[in-house]
């Protein structure tokens, strides 16, 4: 998923350095020679992550990252800060500031585009929470209640348990959160309790070279650690790890001797940014109640997915982007009824769409369309995505029985799939409607379905 950068930075050769590096990377930049120049263009264009030089005319990089951050149509924006003459001290004034991250030239590259996906997937799950959330008020979900914030929990991991002490004096000094020390086993004991920790702080290198990046996997795929900050802790500075330890899914990497005070202002940031998260997906939740919930798999319904599709077209007639939609349907699903019954049927149902589900991104929505007919918007999706993502989940269901262990079956089941994308284009382009683009998703399905089943048809003819 490419994005848009600004580049904030005085000095033309480091502008056309750092956009030469993102380019190969596919993402699209704008750029600014000064402080005032790229607050004006980050409030008019609203880019996915602004890359600030410290030493930025007018305002250095602290200070233009500061008031990013308190400009409300700003601060959602993530802040990366880079410095050509690096010091502790002005590391900690830029993640004082607000900033989402730190790095010191010569940049390492793997680490730079590392960051770059990392605050572009955050940037992107928050735009989408926030989307959502207008898409519960335009259908008229009222507003509930401010949510009570909690003390956080965090728990610490480190490769002896005297380190660990250590680290919580150093940190219950600088942070209000509540910290508790933790071996690597005892945390994946504990990650299945509902009360788990708000925020891990964990050492890369634990009993093993590179464990403690290996428990951020464990972490992120339970349901209760899904979205935990965890900050790993890479004192050996070891060539690999920032890129390695972001991609599996760890909100901050800190190289170098444990320093209380970054990870202290680090947990502060991040902690926060957690907190605004959660309090989108929980009030979306309470808002939405069941009125625009299927009641049979939990799964949005039409109304809304129709709703959404609005706002996602809306959005992307904003910013070029591309986006993809996909109507899947069960195959022969009248027979599964036959043979085992309308309770398996149910059952079925609900087990192919958690499939869907899990095998989708956060930013991608899935809705029960219909009985046995389900809708995926995929915001920021090419033909090449969406070509990935339709092969994905068709294999997902036809590939493996779902297995009924309380009814004692196996049922085999396939999904046929249709799909319509739009490529992308210039602000200003004319998109297609909600009700061109089922149209097109619809056909291409009913292509799917003559053509034998158990097929992916992209609209415009264009089989996977
Ligand atoms: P095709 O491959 O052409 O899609 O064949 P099909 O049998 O899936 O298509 P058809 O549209 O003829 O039948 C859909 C079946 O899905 C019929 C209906 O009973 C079943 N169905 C729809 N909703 C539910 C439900 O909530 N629970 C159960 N158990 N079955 C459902
Ligand atoms: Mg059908
Ligand atoms: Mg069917």
């Amino acid at each position: 998923m490419a994005g848009r950068i600004l580049i904030a930075d005085s000095t033309a050769t480091n502008r056309i350095v750092l956009k030469v590096k993102l380019a190969a990377a596919r993402y699209q930049t704008v750029q600014a020679v000064s402080g005032s120049e790229a607050l004006a263009i980050a409030r008019a264009t609203r880019p996915d992550l602004v890359i600030i030089d410290a030493h930025l005319a007018e305002c250095g990089g602290a200070c233009l990252c500061a008031r990013l951050k308190a400009d409300p149509e700003t601060r959602a924006i993530p802040v990366l800060v880079i410095d050509g003459a690096p010091s502790q001290k002005a590391r900690l004034a830029a993640l004082r500031a607000g900033a989402d991250d730190y790095l010191a030239k010569p940049l390492d590259e793997p680490s730079l585009l590392a960051l770059v996906r990392a605050l572009m997937r955050t940037r992107a799950t928050h735009d989408e929470l926030a989307r959502r959330q207008n898409t519960a008020e335009a259908l008229g979900f009222a507003e509930p209640v401010a949510t009570f914030t909690r003390q956080a929990q965090v728990t610490l991991i480190a490769p002896a348990a005297e380190t660990a002490l250590g680290w919580r004096r150093a940190l219950g000094a600088r942070h209000p959160a509540q910290f508790a020390t933790s071996t690597r086993t005892q945390a994946l004991d504990a990650i299945g309790a509902s009360d788990a920790s708000d925020a891990f702080v964990i050492a890369a290198d634990l009993a093993r070279h590179g464990d403690g990046i290996g428990l951020v996997s464990e972490l992120r795929s339970r349901g209760a650690t899904r979205h935990a900050v965890i900050i790993i802790l890479d004192e050996a500075n070891a060539p690999g790890t920032v890129a390695m330890a972001l991609d599996i899914g760890a909100s901050a990497v800190v190289s170098g001797s444990f320093d209380a005070e970054e990870i202290a202002i680090r947990l502060e940031t991040l902690l926060a940014r957690k907190n605004e998260a959660d309090m989108l997906r929980n009030r979306l939740d309470e808002r939405l109640g069941l009125a625009l919930r299927d009641p049979l798999t939990g799964l949005y319904n039409r109304r809304y997915g129709n709703a959404y599709l609005d706002r996602m077209i809306t959005g992307a007639a904003k910013t070029g982007q591309p986006f993809a939609l996909m109507l899947l349907d069960l195959d022969r699903f009248k027979t599964v009824n036959d043979s085992f019954g309308h309770v398996v049927g149910d059952e079925v149902l609900i087990e192919a769409g958690k499939r869907l589900g899990e095998n989708l991104r956060e930013i991608d929505l899935l809705a029960r369309y219909g009985g046995e007919e389900f809708v995926i918007a995929l915001p920021e999706t090419g033909l090449e995505g969406a070509q990935i993502a339709a092969e994905r989940l068709r294999r997902v269901i036809g590939e493996t029985p779902i297995c009924l262990a309380t009814q004692g079956v196996e049922v085999p089941v396939t999904v046929s799939i249709g799909v319509a994308v739009y490529a992308g284009g210039a602000q200003g382009d004319t998109l297609p409607t909600p009700q061109n683009l089922i149209e097109q998703a619809d056909a291409a399905l009913y292509a799917s379905k003559s053509d034998g089943r158990n097929l992916v048809t992209f609209a415009g003819g264009r089989a996977a």
